[in-house]
């Protein structure tokens, strides 16, 4: 069974499998690419998935699309991130939308990411949140103020701070985007729906025209596309508060009930010692990794060695490091193909197994893995079998070369051409050395009378 850490809780709890397990993953905000931080977070619930897919559950995943509504930090109300890039690129926001929602498909993609069940955009549901809004209004949760912008009134939610441990007595005037606001009863109330009349805008039924905040809308898109009792909610660490405080009180108070059981969250990725993130510039794209000859999937490998509530340094050595590894993973396993066939090696698949379900323990899965590559005693064929069998859960796509006419990896060339040199030279110490190199890059030489050959 899996064991999760749950936010709230504060404490590893289980999820069973056999049964619908309905997941809910706070999407992109789409104006602009992912960074690979970004995709670290969404590689989490894709874990999550395939763990619990073994154990027989069928996961449903909603993803939302947040195309409009999520405000820029320290902008004056009204202006949020997909309009502003808009703004800033002479384009209509529909169109940054599209074009940054298409790239992110790809990336994921890339990231062997399985595509979530359902994927709504916001600017698609407007009526779900106008619904959601008014149903709020009329429990007594949120109110409208003159200018037909509607606030929630977060002490009608007594639970408020459970997540994040932000307790509302605690929290400072000005803590959120939109600061201390004369509209507003309490200081801790945050806009549901704001009043506006730029370029996207809806009409509403209390008045005026306006756009939905970044919070209401994943409440309306979980409830509408997972009901009110969702397992599973994910997002990355910073999400905990206040986008998933705020995302609780509405729907809890709209739904009378819990919705979420389990709140996950996964740390942040580093790049070179600082957080990644664009505000500091300090940002990997996937389309990076690819020109510098990598293997997207190398940053899937490189996450793995890490748990994800760890915070994890990423670099331009550890990326190449498991590229190296995934490239000689995939020849390994087209090696071991052509031997003869073996059942499992059940042992090393239960350990993997128990590290991915016990909180996704992904470098001691990653371990066991090292191990029985290494294991003298276990065939080639088992280790074929074991390899495969483990990749629907690694998502590395371990088998892409098996059957292909090899083609020497960049760099293997050259180190052939001398390892062959020192043969000649009788300098069997360098030859030993660059055996061991080309090994590295997936390349196994042996020496035959008619000199060296490779596979
Ligand atoms: P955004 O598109 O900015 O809403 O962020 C998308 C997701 O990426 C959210 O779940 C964030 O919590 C997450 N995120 C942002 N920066 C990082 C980072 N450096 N490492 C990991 N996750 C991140
Ligand atoms: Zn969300």
């Amino acid at each position: 069974m899996l064991r999760i850490y749950d936010t709230r809780a504060r404490q590893v709890q289980e999820v069973p499998g056999g049964r619908v397990v309905r997941m809910y993953t706070c999407g992109p905000t789409v104006y602009r690419y992912a960074h690979v931080g970004n995709l670290r977070s969404y590689l989490l619930s894709d874990l999550i998935r395939r763990v619990l897919e073994r154990r027989r559950a069928r996961v449903e995943v909603c993803q939302n699309i947040t195309d409009v509504g999520h405000l820029v930090d320290d902008a004056e109300i009204g202006e949020d991130k997909v309009a502003a890039q808009a703004r800033a690129e002479g384009r209509s926001s529909m169109e940054i939308a599209r074009f940054y929602e298409d790239a992110f498909r790809r990336d994921t993609a890339a990231l062997n990411l399985r595509p979530p069940d359902h994927t709504p955009r916001a600017t698609e549901t407007i009526d779900l949140m106008i619904e959601l809004i008014v149903k709020l209004m009329e429990k007594g949760h949120a109110y409208a103020v003159p200018d037909g912008s509607v606030f929630f009134a977060a002490e009608t939610f007594p639970g408020y701070g459970e997540i994040s441990g932000n307790r509302l007595d605690a929290l400072q005037p000005g803590h959120r985007v939109e600061g201390v606001d004369p509209r507003k009863r309490f200081h801790a109330d945050w806009a549901l729906w704001k009043h506006s009349h730029r370029e996207l805008v809806w009409e509403t039924p209390w008045g005026g025209t306006g756009f939905p905040g970044w919070h209401i809308e994943c409440s309306a898109m979980s409830l509408e596309f997972l009901g009110d009792h969702i397992d599973l909610h994910t997002g990355g660490i910073d999400l905990r508060f206040p986008h998933h405080e705020d995302e609780r009180a509405q729907s809890d108070s709209a739904a009378g009930k819990e919705v979420v059981r389990h709140w996950v969250h996964g740390e942040h990725l580093l790049f070179d010692g600082r957080k990644m993130a664009k505000s500091t510039g300090n940002v990997v794209l996937l389309s990076d990794v690819a020109e510098a000859g990598l293997d997207p999937l190398a940053v899937r490998l490189a996450f793995l060695e890490h748990r994800y509530r760890q915070q994890m340094n990423l670099t331009w050595d550890t990326l190449r490091a498991a590229d190296r590894t995934l490239r000689r993973w995939r020849a390994r396993v087209a090696e071991w193909a052509e031997s003869p066939s073996a059942p499992l090696h059940t042992e090393s698949v239960r350990q993997a197994e128990a590290a991915f379900e016990d909180d996704l323990d992904t470098p001691a899965a990653l371990r066991v893995l090292r191990e029985l590559e290494k294991a003298d005693a276990v065939s080639p064929g088992a280790k074929f079998e074991t390899f495969l069998q483990l990749d629907h859960l690694l998502g590395l796509d371990l088998s892409t070369e098996i059957g292909k006419v090899r083609s020497l990896p960049p760099g293997g060339a050259e180190l052939l051409a001398a390892r062959e040199r020192a043969r000649e030279g009788r300098d069997w110490a360098a030859a030993d050395r660059l055996r061991e190199e080309l090994a590295e890059l997936g390349v196994h030489v042996a020496d035959t009378p008619e000199g060296q050959v490779w596979r």
